[in-house]
């Protein structure tokens, strides 16, 4: 269950709408976020819903019965809007472009990216500068100084950064110069750190788990919510299989089932998802169809020179006709009403 508070509600109505929940059987979490409190109620028992809609202090009550809740459509049915500011956003009904390298590798490379982005009019640039890597013995990223400089010159173009988080010590040092923090797929059953990001009054975009269900996304979710923000995206950027012919599957059907279960956006991730360049451009635009709010991709001016990730890197060329292609596929997929 979540009972949505109502902004004035006093300590005393509050410990007795608590002690009324308690008493039917349920467990109480209390949760504060940017933009609301919350009591969710944990349990099994049946009750008349009218013994607590009628208490002072409710503003709304809901029974979600999923594991997660907070994430969950049931109680939201208005699609949350993320808003990154200067009129950027991520949304339902929209169509974000996040573009860039696997990796920030230079002063040189991150302003050749940006020049080309600002080409494009894409406002979001992705880029690694803390990597997560199979291998200890391949290049790990520029660290904090890389963000600094890279922040510094996104700043001056008005582009947003989107960049991974790989541990709790890096939330607070990556901060001042981070626009969505992302989760990676290695990460995205970390607790510690979904806990965490909670604290933060930033976007946070999870990926889905190498081996993750769509429910454990949500639920991974429902750490950030619980924890007090609001501020979240799902990413599908493919799961391990059987099949050995592309780096990961991508799970399409992640995307009409998650925007039908959650009120957060969705993007897809086409590079991690295929891992074949040529076939990247293909698998974005089928992400758009799907109903993804966003399109995350990777983008290098020479990819076969990349740090990381070169055989899914898109050339600026392919990079500059996919950008139009996922605006012309987006406007198609508008006519159609998909859900
Ligand atoms: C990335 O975005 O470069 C990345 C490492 O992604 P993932 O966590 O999905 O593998
Ligand atoms: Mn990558």
């Amino acid at each position: 269950m979540i009972i949505q508070l109502k902004q004035g509600i006093s300590e005393k109505e509050k410990s007795a709408l608590i002690d009324e929940v308690n008493g039917i059987g349920y467990k109480i979490t209390e949760v504060k976020t940017q933009l609301g409190d919350y009591l969710i109620g944990i349990g099994k028992a049946d009750f008349d819903i009218r013994r607590i809609g009628k208490k002072a202090g409710i503003a709304d009550i809901h029974i979600v019965s999923d594991e997660y809740k907070l994430v969950s459509k049931k109680w939201k049915v208005k699609p949350t809007s993320i808003d990154l500011g200067d009129g950027i956003f991520v949304k339902d009904g929209d169509m974000a472009i996040m573009a860039g390298p696997c990796s920030i590798e230079s002063e040189d490379q991150i302003r050749k990216v940006i020049n080309h982005l600002k080409e494009n009019d894409i406002k979001l640039m992705r880029g690694g500068v803390f990597k997560p890597r199979s291998s200890p013995y391949a290049f790990r990223g520029l660290g904090l100084d890389g963000l600094k400089l890279w922040y510094e010159l996104a700043q001056e173009a008005g582009i947003k950064i989107v960049t991974e988080v790989m541990q709790v010590s890096q939330i607070e040092e990556m901060y001042p110069y981070v626009d969505i923090y992302q989760v990676g797929a290695r990460n995205t059953q970390n607790f510690n750190l979904l806990d965490e990001l909670g604290k933060v009054d930033k976007a946070v975009m999870i990926k889905r788990g190498i081996s993750g269900t769509i429910e454990e996304l949500l639920q991974s979710a429902e750490y950030v919510f619980s924890g007090g923000n609001e501020k979240l995206i799902l990413c599908e950027r493919g799961i391990r299989t059987y099949e050995k012919a592309s780096r990961n599957t991508l799970d399409l059907n992640a995307v009409p089932i998650l925007k039908a279960k959650s009120h957060l956006p969705v993007v897809v991730d086409p590079s991690h998802g295929i891992g074949i360049r040529a076939y990247v451009p293909q698998m974005a635009l089928a992400g758009v169809m799907s109903g993804a709010d966003g399109i995350i991709y990777e983008a290098h001016e020479v990819p076969d020179k990349a740090y990381s990730d070169g055989q899914q890197t898109l050339d600026f060329a392919q990079s500059s006709l996919l950008a139009d292609q996922i605006r012309k596929t987006f406007a198609l997929r508008k006519t159609f009403e998909l859900l």
